[in-house]
Parts: structure tokens; C-alpha cells; sequence
């Protein structure tokens, strides 16, 4: 059935255009909080970050790493790390298939890549987490990883850092996922016995298992601009609570103001506020050796 009819002829397009069409929407991306058209490369040396309105878009795990560590060297840790399916589950597909697909279209191993270097000359053991692999989600791979990142740390005296993005622990493992939260927190209380720093930093957004577990146990917390961050989403509080709840809640700058995060940073100064906290935190260290 057809509900219009084309009474005028198409309007012709040579080949030229169609392909300088194709090309320009290659090169640019529309800021979706301000409706600027940017450019492809300026928001690359922008860090993902909008030159116009500062909106944070999101940052592949591998990038954030590499502007992270000095000279964007770093060892990575643990790539041979990945999830089974101990569960054999099967939601609207086989787990199994869920994590090969993640794999194929993220080129990531995992939901998180860690690795070992220098940031402003200290030694860090950093993860950053990534959306794109099942939504950032946290499954036993994902604990294991940084476990070892935190044990590593402990043994070479290091400091550990997490970028955390995530809707929370991975369903398709039930129980086993859930577990990776006390798991990673009785590390980080090793951690602390040592009296060596975590710093925790949450990206948009940080969510449900890991918001609940390792992402608030930071010694210093530092978010990302307008970040969501939460446990449960904004409904389901509003709903068990019977509340509005006010505006901005949940977002970084909301959380600040309430001291449940120490600093919200722009993602073009991460690396040097990291610098300066690794300096006040591991100069007793570093003095010391
Ligand atoms: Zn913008």
C-alpha cells in the first residue's frame, strides 16, 4: 500500500554530489547539547570533548589510557582475561554469542583494559572501562582485572586508578557478577592498609554494581562534567520513594555539591589533576626510595 504518490519528477543528483554528501557526514558529528557541527579532528585533539559547550561525548577505554600514562606508554595487563559463560545463560541470546559479538564490534577483550606505567613519574596500574562492550558491564572478567590491578599495585608499591563506566553488574552472570563487588573491595581495603592511593574517577555514567562497590571507595573521587552517577535509575527512586526528585540529581556537579565527590574536572585537565593528587599522595613514597 502506498500513502503518497510522487507527482513531480525526482529531483536529479549527479554522481558528484552524492559523494561530497557522503564525505562531510564522515568529518563531522553534532554536539547533542549545544547543535553544533564539529569537526571530526578538532573534537579528536579536543579529547571527545565539545569546543563549544564543553559536553562531555564518550571516550573509548584504549584513548583514555593512552593520554593517561606519560608519553602514552604504558604495559597492558591481563588481555587473556575474559568472560566464560559459567551460567550457560540464555536471555534473548546465548551469553556466549552476547560476548563475541561485544568483541567483534568493540576490539576490546573486555569491558575494561588495564595497564602498568608512569603518570607524572609515579608508578600507576590504570583501568578504564568501556560502554561499548555489553554496556559497560561487570562480570567476573571484569572484577578479576581489577583485582589484579590492585594486587599488582600492592606488590610493586603503586598507585591504582579506575575509570568507571557502567549500567552496573553483568545480569547473564547472576550471582557471580555480584560477587566481584566485595571481591574488589576487600582488595582495596588491602589497599588502604598499605597506604596507597585509589583514585577513583567516574565518567558518564557510572551506575548500579559498580557505583555501589569500588567506583565510591576512591581516597579521592573525581567525576567527569555532568556525568550520570547512581545506584538505581531516576524512576525507580521516584517511584519507591513517592518523591520528585530534584533537579540534576544524580549528575556530577549535583554530587559535589552534596560531598559525595571531591572534584569535577574537564576531561582536557584529568591528567594533571591526577599529577598533582599522585604528588601530595605518593611523595612519602617516593621521597622514602
Ligand atoms: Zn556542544
Amino acid at each position: 500500500m502506498t500513502w503518497f504518490k510522487r507527482d513531480k519528477p525526482k529531483i536529479e543528483t549527479s554522481e558528484a554530489d552524492e559523494e561530497r554528501n557522503v564525505r562531510t557526514e564522515g568529518i563531522f558529528v553534532k554536539c547533542p547539547e549545544c547543535d553544533n557541527s564539529l569537526y571530526k579532528g578538532e573534537l579528536h585533539d579536543s579529547l571527545q570533548v565539545c569546543t563549544q559547550c564543553k559536553y562531555h561525548f564518550r571516550f573509548p577505554a584504549r584513548e583514555r589510557l593512552s593520554v593517561l600514562f606519560d608519553d602514552g606508554r604504558y604495559e597492558k595487563l591481563d588481555e587473556d582475561v575474559t568472560s566464560g559463560d559459567p551460567l550457560e545463560f540464555i536471555d534473548t541470546k546465548p551469553y556466549k554469542d552476547r560476548i563475541k559479538q561485544a568483541t567483534a564490534s568493540s576490539g576490546l577483550p573486555e569491558a575494561i583494559v588495564s595497564g602498568k606505567g608512569k603518570v607524572g613519574g609515579h608508578l600507576v596500574f590504570a583501568g578504564a572501562m568501556d560502554m561499548s562492550f555489553i554496556g559497560g558491564s561487570m562480570g567476573s572478567a571484569v572484577g578479576e582485572k581489577i583485582t589484579r590491578q590492585i594486587e599488582r599495585a600492592l606488590d610493586e608499591k603503586g598507585a591504582v586508578i579506575v575509570f568507571a563506566a557502567s549500567g552496573g553488574a553483568r545480569m547473564q552472570e547472576g550471582t557471580l557478577s555480584l560477587m566481584q563487588m566485595g571481591k574488589i573491595s576487600a582488595a582495596l581495603a588491602m589497599l588502604h592498609e598499605a597506604r596507597l592511593p585509589f583514585i577513583s574517577i567516574l565518567t558518564d555514567p557510572t551506575t548500579g554494581g559498580v557505583t555501589a562497590s569500588f567506583a565510591m571507595l576512591g581516597d579521592v573521587i573525581i567525576a567527569e562534567p555532568k556525568a550520570l552517577i547512581g545506584f538505581a535509575g531516576p524512576r525507580v527512586i521516584e517511584q519507591t520513594i513517592r518523591q520528585k526528585l530534584p533537579k540534576g540529581f544524580q549528575r556530577s556537579e549535583f554530587l559535589l555539591e552534596h560531598g559525595m565527590v571531591d572534584m569535577v574536572v574537564d576531561r582536557r585537565e584529568m591528567r594533571g589533576a591526577i599529577i598533582r593528587v599522585l604528588d601530595f599522595m605518593m611523595n612519602r613514597s617516593s621521597t622514602a626510595a
